[in-house]
């Protein structure tokens, strides 16, 4: 073999015609881009239930040091944003099939001077130019099945963090500290939104809770009043909060380095056991679901008019299947359906 040719042999294969970027770096890039670490114009509505009054002062006085979040966080923060303003245009398209009914007010500056919260609703819930609560949108990703209330906002310290941030909104709008003064709202409606599949909302309804806005409130005044001292208030060293802070590496709280941690606790050993049966079993599952699935596909006749009237079983062993044709229509306006068949369970 020559030596050229050798030297070709170890030259990589290309990974992608000549001249066509390497696109998913440049979709990362394009999240990247929106990276922005500016001084906050005071403590964020969106962070103030953060249970250390440390954080919010190092929100104001390290912000430069606030470590960026990581690419993956990054693009995860710009698809939330991205489905946010699908959602904007969608409650415009409800608008117009209810006239009496409106969002109106987007990124409306709150501002409350004593505490230094500023925030910006996502709306405002107009009814007949009235306005009835606030609007907050955040998408969910694989947690969203599990939030179905305000108790269950509690669950996650993110979604906790959203209740939260919806009682300083109303509070904020109950004290007059918008541009625009309004009547006193009782409900935030925190839209909920699947990152799976954006049309696949939910509303949770978190009615006002004064003295809860208070506390929050009062929070925000005591950090202000160690910003006013130039003094940091304590550490709360707690490793649910401290491990993932972003002001981590300027405050070095004190808790236990997690590299050697041994969880010995009986039932997490149980449950962590268990959660990797179930991984397995639920990647077999999915499997086997594929085979089965094309094989009845493959058994079922063409669904079409008229035949689907008509139901249809598959034997499979000792099991029979029902299905009962079914009708979509896809864009009504346009007048286009389809035909497919529709499993029914009947005990057989
Ligand atoms: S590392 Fe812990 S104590 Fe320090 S600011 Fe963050 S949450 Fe507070």
């Amino acid at each position: 073999m020559s030596n050229q040719t050798a030297t070709q042999n170890q030259n990589p294969p290309p990974v992608r015609p000549k001249g066509v970027p390497d696109i998913a770096n440049e979709m990362l890039e394009i999240a990247l881009a929106k990276r922005r670490n500016t001084k906050p114009a005071g403590f964020r509505a969106s962070e103030i239930g953060f249970p250390c009054l440390r954080y919010l002062c190092y929100t104001q006085t390290h912000w430069k040091q606030r470590a960026a979040p990581s690419s993956g966080l990054q693009g995860i923060f710009a698809t939330g944003g991205d489905i946010e303003t699908i959602a904007y245009r969608n409650l415009s398209k409800i608008a117009e099939k209810y006239p009496e009914f409106t969002v109106a007010r987007q990124q409306e500056t709150l501002s409350d001077p004593e505490s230094g919260i500023v925030g910006h609703t996502d709306g405002v819930v107009m009814v007949e130019n009235e306005a009835v609560a606030i609007l907050e949108v955040k998408s969910v990703g694989y947690r969203y099945n599990s939030l179905h209330d305000v108790e269950s906002l509690h669950s996650w310290s993110i979604a906790e963090k959203w209740l939260y941030q919806c009682q300083i909104y109303m509070h904020m709008s109950n004290m007059h500290m918008s541009n625009m003064p309004m009547s006193k709202l009782e409900w935030t409606a925190l839209l909920l939104i699947n990152k799976l599949n954006h049309y696949d909302t939910k509303v949770i309804w978190i009615p006002y809770n004064e003295k809860q806005a208070n506390y929050l409130r009062n929070n925000a005044i005591a950090a202000k009043k160690y910003l006013e001292k130039n003094e940091e208030p304590e550490k709360i060293n707690d490793i649910t909060y401290c491990k993932g802070c972003p002001f981590e590496h300027v405050c070095l709280p004190e808790i236990q380095a997690s590299a050697s941690a041994n969880i010995t606790s009986p039932d997490v050993l149980d449950a962590w056991e268990r959660q990797k049966e179930l991984a397995k079993a639920s990647l077999e599952h999915a499997r086997v679901k594929r085979i089965v699935d094309k094989a009845v596909k493959d058994a079922l006749p063409a669904c079409g008019e008229p035949q689907y009237k008509q139901p249809e079983t598959v034997t499979i062993g000792e099991d029979t299947l029902h299905f009962e044709g079914a009708k979509r229509t896809i864009q009504p306006t346009a007048g286009g359906t389809t035909f497919y068949w529709r499993r029914v369970k009947k005990e057989s």
